[in-house]
């Protein structure tokens, strides 16, 4: 699986981030960021997707 942050459309609102922690992290430029070797099946990666209030978070199976 692969996971990236569309930074165009992400607005750093902070759902992924508090939703996962583990895998997502808000950085200073207000945007999300996949942690690098961050266990993606520690949560529900397409559930946090779709609670993305833009559809920033895209999933790749
Ligand atoms: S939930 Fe979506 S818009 Fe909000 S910080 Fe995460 S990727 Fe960005």
């Amino acid at each position: 699986m692969k996971v990236s942050v569309d930074k165009i459309t992400c607005t750093g609102c902070g759902t992924c981030q508090a939703l996962c922690p583990q895998v997502f992290e808000i950085r200073e430029d207000g945007k999300s960021y996949v942690l690098e070797g961050a266990d993606l099946n520690c949560c529900d990666i397409h559930e946090i997707a779709a609670s993305c209030p833009t559809g920033a978070i895209l999933v790749e199976d």
